[in-house]
């Protein structure tokens, strides 16, 4: 397919919605798709793009001709003191009212043959939770195959929201349910879910209001999904096998296509590697990994959006330096709610040796690094995902959203992760790492993730579940009008 000529190029405009998890998992989407030789054009929002080019610069974003990048706004105020795009309701909330205006002026400027030199678009690959461009396919007539970035679990949760309020179970009928027991509730008539406590799924259910602007958003777009040419998951068949048998009977079309910075790796052109999506700059933590003994470094990193407070952040630092393991400790800029991150100095001082802290680093390399034993982890999708590639056991600490549904497959599904409560304290902290790096249990979690690792790279293999089903999504999917 890279010898068609321009004018026949299938044309894929990709819309990511705009936060770290969700433009990583596109990107590399739609690098394959340009691979595959489709045109791509890729919407970031305005805010992002600027950053973009402040932490990548602008030749990384033009590494790959018929490889375009295009801006709409999320339509937040700016605000230079504030970045808007960590508030997540607002930025849910305002890409469904604002975004689907500039993304038709955006199509019609691609289409104008007297000004665009690109081929006529012919499919869009749009996020999940952006599904306002259903509408602006419709009104092309092209299709528009919807990415849900969350697992298949957390999108299962989403899924049956309108279930859960019928019933009564949300939203909570006042605060002392979060802690009388009320989200202990088994759900026993989730397809494919079994054992589910309440309390595991998507925890925008933990409202006590009704018009909560999460839990009424998650159910309208994962009910919109139902109109969508497609709907697509980055996760693998082996791993989540019963859920997506059970999301087969809601979404005909749904298939599972990764894990796609796999996939992407087979790409052989370095060309791919110089486009990055990075909003915040790297920092090289490769040479100190190299210097360390193979799996002896538990890596710590809460993703893009958790927060915490500075007393956590305390815990967190004596739990991991009373474990007396080596650490990569990765604190983003602003990670303490309301703060700046400030760690003891007797911290710095007495983990100096073993300890290596840094903003944010390139997290699939640490992942794969030979060093890392164990992960402490938020359990974001792209993260758990990444471990489980790495063959990397992991200690969770959901923060929100279908990261808690991670978990628990994480922890009693998979057999990969121990769960750590929101409020621990040091002592326990320590007792996990050390459980995790040395213990007889991080053992078995060991070797139970290097057997999911296998069946990850088994899954993208040529005959592999999410090998085959992508290129069945791109033949009789994206390629259909083209
Ligand atoms: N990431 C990274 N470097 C960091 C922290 C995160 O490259 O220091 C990437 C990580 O590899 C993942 C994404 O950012 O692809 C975070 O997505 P995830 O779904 O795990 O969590 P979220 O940030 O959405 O909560």
């Amino acid at each position: 397919m890279g010898s068609l000529a321009f004018t026949e190029k299938p044309h894929a405009v990709c819309v990511p919605f705009p936060a770290q998890g969700h433009i990583n998992p596109m990107l590399k989407l739609a690098k394959i798709l340009h691979y595959k030789g489709f045109h791509i054009t890729f919407v970031n929002t305005e805010y992002n793009h600027k950053r973009l080019l402040k932490s990548r610069g602008l030749d990384s974003l033009n590494a790959l001709p018929s490889f375009q990048f295009e801006t709409i706004p999320d339509g937040l105020p700016d605000q230079s003191d504030i970045d808007a795009t960590q508030d997540v309701p607002s930025l849910c909330a305002s890409t469904k009212k604002n975004c689907l205006a500039p993304f038709r002026n955006l199509l019609l400027k691609l289409n104008d043959t007297s000004s665009s030199h690109v081929p006529p678009v012919t499919c869009i690959v749009s996020d999940g939770v952006m599904s306002f461009t259903l509408d602006a396919a419709a009104e092309l007539g092209i299709p528009d195959v919807l990415f849900w970035t969350t697992s298949a679990c957390g999108f299962m949760g989403y899924a049956q929201y309108r279930r859960l309020i019928e019933k009564g179970l949300t939203p909570l009928k006042d605060e002392s349910y979060l802690t009388n027991g009320h989200l202990d509730t088994i759900i026993d008539w989730i397809p494919g879910m079994k054992g589910i406590r309440l309390r595991d799924l998507p925890s925008f259910i933990a409202t006590t209001d009704l018009d909560d602007v999460m839990l009424n958003f998650a159910m309208v777009e994962a009910e919109r999904a139902q109109r969508a040419s497609a709907v697509i998951l980055n996760t693998f068949d082996a791993l989540e096998h019963e859920v997506l048998e059970g999301l087969s009977t809601m979404y005909p079309s749904i298939c599972s296509i990764g894990p796609l910075h796999l996939l992407v790796n087979q790409i052989p052109h370095n060309n791919y590697k110089l486009i990055g999506s990075n909003l915040w700059k790297e920092e090289s933590c490769i040479e100190w990994l190299d210097k360390r003994e193979p799996d002896s470094v538990v890596y710590v990193n809460f993703g893009s959006i958790t927060v915490m407070t500075s007393n956590q952040l305390i815990e967190f630092a004596w739990g991991l330096a009373n474990s007396k393991q080596a650490f990569l400790w990765i604190i983003r800029p602003d990670l303490v709610r309301g703060d700046s991150a400030v760690l003891p100095p007797e911290f710095l001082e007495e983990t100096k040796e073993r300890g290596l802290l840094a903003n944010w680093c390139s997290q699939e390399e640490v992942l794969s690094h030979p060093s890392i034993s164990g992960f402490l982890t938020h359990s974001g999708w792209n993260s758990t995902l990444e471990s489980v590639c790495g063959g990397v056991p992991m200690i969770s600490w959901p923060f929100f959203a279908e990261q808690l549904t991670n978990c628990r497959y994480t922890c009693i599904e998979w057999g990969i992760g121990m769960e750590i409560e929101s409020d621990a304290k040091r002592g326990k902290i320590e007792s996990l790492v050390r459980e995790l790096m040395v213990g007889e249990k991080g053992q078995k979690l060991k070797k139970k993730a290097t057997e999911w690792k296998k069946l990850a790279e088994e899954s993208i293999s040529p005959t592999g579940s999410s090998f085959v089903n992508l290129d069945k999504i791109i033949n009789q999917v994206l390629l259909a009008s083209a």
